[in-house]
Order: C-alpha cells, then structure tokens, then sequence
C-alpha cells in the first residue's frame, strides 16, 4: 500500500508518521527547498526570522501525538508557556495585556472595565462552552450540507457557536470598554475581517489565549518541523524537497498516482494533500472533470510583512499590537481598497522571552493590513505609516535597523501560497462545512488542511493530520483486503 503525500507541512508530517506506523508506504514531495510548509526560517545578515505561524497553541495535542508514536516529547523538543504574552497599546491612554492568569487580568479589567471585570468569568465559561461545542462538530463524520448542521447530532453544539451573533455583538455582551473590546475582537481583525462582519465563533482564539496559554517552542518554533520530520524518519517516512506534484494521475473517478516536476510519474494508491492547496491548484487534476465549487483566490484585503533586525532590544511584547486611533475607520478604507492612514500595527518579537537566541537585538517580525496590492510605491507608503505609527507609541525603530526586508501582499502570495482568504467573510456554517476530509468525487483523494479556519493553528493540523490518517487506514485496509 503506497500512499503520496502532496507537501511538507506539520499537518501532513503528523498523518503521515500516523500512516507509517500502520506499516503504509508513504512518501512525501514538498515543492520547496524547505520541509514546513509556512512555517519557515529566514536569515538576514545573521539575524534568525521565523515566518508563518508565530503563536504555539494547545501544547498538549502535539506532546500527545508525540507520545502515541512511543515517544518522549523531551527527546524533540521543549514547548515554553508564555505568562503575559501579548501587550495591546492604545494611542490615547493604556495598555491591556492579555494572560491566561485570571486574577491578573481581572485586576486590570477592575481599571479599565468595571463591568467585564464582574463578567469575565462568565465570558471565560461562554467561550469554553463554545470551545467544547466546536470540538464536538469536528469530532463528526465530515458534514457536507448546511441542513446537516441543524439536525442532531450536530444541531446542539451548531447552535452553542452563535451561529447568527457577530464578534462584535458578543464582545460587547460582556464589556464596554472600547480598548478591551478592540482586543478581544482583533481574533477577526489580525485576519483582515471588521468585527461586526466576523462570526461569534472566532472568540474560540480566546480560549488558548485566556485560558489554555500561549507557549513558544525553546529554539524557534521551527523546531516542531525538525521533530515531526525526524520521527518521520525513524518510522520509515520518505521525503523529498524540491519535488513539486504537477498532477495527481486519475484512472475514472479513482486516484492513481502523482507526476513530479512534469516529468517522473508515480503509482499511488492514495494521494493525501491540504484542502486549501488543492483548491488552488485546479490543475492537477484538469484531466478529471471534477468540479470545484469553491475555488481560492486572492482577496481584498491583505498584509504588508516587514521583517527588522535592530541593533538594540526594545521594551516590545513576545505579541505586540498597536492600535489604530479610529479601528471602524481603518477597516472602512481597507474595504475601499485604500492604505489606512492610521493602521493597527502587529509585532512579533521572539527574543522577548530567548533574548540570549538574539544578542545582537531584536529580529521583528511586523505587519499590518493593507489592500491586495503587489504596487511598490503603496507597499513604501505603507512601510511609513507603520514606523510613524510605532514611533508615536515611543517605539522608534528606524535609527535602529540594521537590515530590514519587505514583502508586499502579492509577493506573500506568491512566496507562502497565501490562499488564506484574509478578509474574506464567511458566516458560521461555511467555517465548520470547510474541513472536508476526503474529497466527495474522487475515490482515496484525501484531504488535511484547516488554513482558512478561524482556529486553525499548529496544533490543529497536527490533530487533523491524525484524524484524516485514522479515516485513510480504515478505509485503505479495506482495500488491502480485496476492494479496489
Ligand atoms: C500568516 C499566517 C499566520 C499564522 N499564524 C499562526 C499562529 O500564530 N499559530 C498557529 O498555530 N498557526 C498559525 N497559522 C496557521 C498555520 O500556519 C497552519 O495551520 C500550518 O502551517 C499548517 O498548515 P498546513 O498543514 O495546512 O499546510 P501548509 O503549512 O500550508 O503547507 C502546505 C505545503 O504544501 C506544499 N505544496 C503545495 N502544493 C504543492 C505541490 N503541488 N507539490 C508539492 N508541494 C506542494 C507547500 O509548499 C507547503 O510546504 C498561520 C497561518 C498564516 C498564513
């Protein structure tokens, strides 16, 4: 049994090691020069970025993964919780920290929010309910239909998501606190989507920030990579970089192998990819006449990504946002396809809690929301109101740079694939029907994946990767046996 799997990345490193240890034959082809998907190391004169996901999560899904293969997490690697891990800055008056130490974060809503400081708890209860219901729909077979939501057994926790709530509407059920709410509505905002747009269901960011933790992997997060890719190895996994899948060969409605780099053509008797990255590649299957009802495409609002290497360290957050003294009007303009004169400004700042990883000075990682745009001069106007912003919180970093590069949102396209669909707005139901395990019209098409989800995350496509594998072995052994 030979199973093809199409990229390198963490969700499909954790279903094939599942795969492996079933004793399938899996090989892995990632078109990149790095395994890792986006999560990806950049150098710039001896400065250490890491791109892509930048926030560890539920720590224990990944430590409990690793430990169903026979193994101590400790032999791979060490998974650090961050205390007070982001610092939200607001122009006119305060900062607002965000922890999972509850007294702490009570103690600064009894200064800030009176009221959400008596409701917090509540607000904590709320969102674990939701947090509990989501986990029930994913445990589900896949559902395909919007009815299907509305029926038992889906029907109670569809319901306990808030389908029909805003984020904004919910936030605000508990706080008045203009700067509290910004910060507990940026879950949709990072992502290039108005709060009073976004669905109530993406608080369930709230959870691993508020209550599970915020952790960091001891070394650079890309050390997960490094793990997953040498467990991998020890369980017979083969993989290949530089090795881009130009078509999934298709016999009928069943898969029959992979073509690598338009030229070597491989048998597969399964071919496992991310949903999102064949959503993208229509082409690889052109020959079959599959219909794609969903097909991804770059949208409206994006990200301008600078990375800055300083030659100090500043007083910045491993989380650092600055916000925009008017966030309604920022998104209005972004929705108009404009530059935001005032933009709210992320910041990633590692050496906060490994300053001896960066002795010569912070390695930033910054962006900020912008219209879809690869025009340099935008991108430049941008880079300014980004430092001007920073400078006007007393963070003036500009004296300070050593090197610095800048990405445009059509170069993040193109260098990360980013099919993210970033400002793009989806109601509820659409985020829970989006995580389709197994193609429905081609047979052992798999699919891992959850990108465009509101909590996707490392940790989420480790748990997917196992799932679609538990779901291939049931169905590939039926195979061995006789079918197909
Ligand atoms: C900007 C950004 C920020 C994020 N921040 C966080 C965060 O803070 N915390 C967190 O936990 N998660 C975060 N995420 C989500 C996280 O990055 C993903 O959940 C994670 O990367 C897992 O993605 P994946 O396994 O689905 O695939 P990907 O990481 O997208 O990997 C897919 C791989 O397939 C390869 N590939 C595609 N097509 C082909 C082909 N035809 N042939 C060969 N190879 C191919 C690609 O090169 C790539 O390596 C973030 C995502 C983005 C985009």
């Amino acid at each position: 049994m030979k199973v093809a799997v199409i990229g390198g990345s963490v969700g499909n490193l954790a279903a094939a090691i599942r795969l492996a240890r079933e004793g399938i034959e899996v090989s892995i082809y990632e078109k990149r020069e790095h395994m890792g998907g986006k999560l990806r190391a950049v150098q710039l004169q001896g400065y250490d970025f890491e791109i892509g996901p930048t926030m560890v999560t539920a720590p224990e899904v990944i430590e409990a993964f690793i430990t169903s293969t026979g193994r101590n997490i400790k032999d791979y690697l060490e998974i650090r919780r961050v205390r007070h891990h982001t610092q939200n800055i607001f122009p006119q008056t305060s900062s607002f920290f965000l922890s999972s130490d509850r007294a702490f974060m009570r103690k600064q809503l009894q200064k800030l929010d009176a009221e959400g400081a008596r409701n917090y708890d509540m607000f904590l209860a709320e969102i674990m309910k939701m947090k509990q219901a989501f986990e029930e729909i994913m445990a589900l077979p896949p559902l395909i239909a919007w009815r299907q939501l509305l029926m038992p057994p889906a029907r109670s926790a569809y319901l306990t998501l808030k389908p029909f709530e805003t984020l904004d509407h919910f936030v605000r059920r508990y706080f008045t606190n203009e700067e509290v709410i910004s910060s507990f509505t940026r879950y949709a905002s990072y992502n290039g989507i108005a709060p009073d747009d976004a669905p109530a269901l993406f608080i369930i960011h709230a959870y691993d920030e508020l209550i599970n933790g915020v952790y960091y992997v001891a070394g650079g997060n890309l050390r997960l990579v490094r793990a997953l890719q040498q467990i991998a190895k020890e369980e017979g996994v083969r993989y290949y970089t530089s090795k881009e899948v130009t078509k999934i060969h298709v016999q009928a409605d069943e898969v029959e192998g992979v073509c690598l780099n338009d030229e070597l053509s491989l048998e597969a008797d399964a071919v496992l990819m991310s949903v999102e990255d064949f959503k993208a590649q229509p082409q690889l299957i052109s020959d079959a006449e599959v219909l794609l009802p969903d097909p991804m495409k770059p949208t409206g609002i994006a990200a301008c990504v600078m990375l800055v290497a300083l030659r100090t360290h500043k007083q910045i957050y491993q989380h650092h946002i600055v916000y925009s003294k008017d966030r309604v009007r920022e998104f209005e303009l972004l929705k108009r396809g404009e530059i935001p004169d005032d933009p709210t400004v992320y910041l990633y700042n590692p050496a906060f809690s490994e300053q001896e990883r960066f002795m010569r000075g912070d390695a930033l990682l910054i962006f900020a929301n912008m219209p879809y745009t690869a025009n340099e001069q935008l991108v430049e106007t941008m880079k300014q109101r980004i430092y001007k912003k920073l400078e006007e919180v007393g963070l003036k970093l500009e004296d300070d740079v050593v090197t610095k590069q800048v990405w445009s949102p059509g170069e993040l396209m193109t260098m990360f694939d980013q099919y993210r669909q970033s400002g793009q707005v989806k109601k509820t139901a659409q985020y829970l029907l989006n995580p389709v395990l197994k193609d429905c019209q081609l047979k052992r098409l798999y699919f891992t994946g959850l990108q465009t989800h509101p909590t996707a995350g490392l940790a989420s496509a480790v748990k997917n990767g196992e799932r679609v594998a538990k779901r291939m072995i049931e169905e590939l052994s039926v195979k061995k046996d006789g079918y197909g």
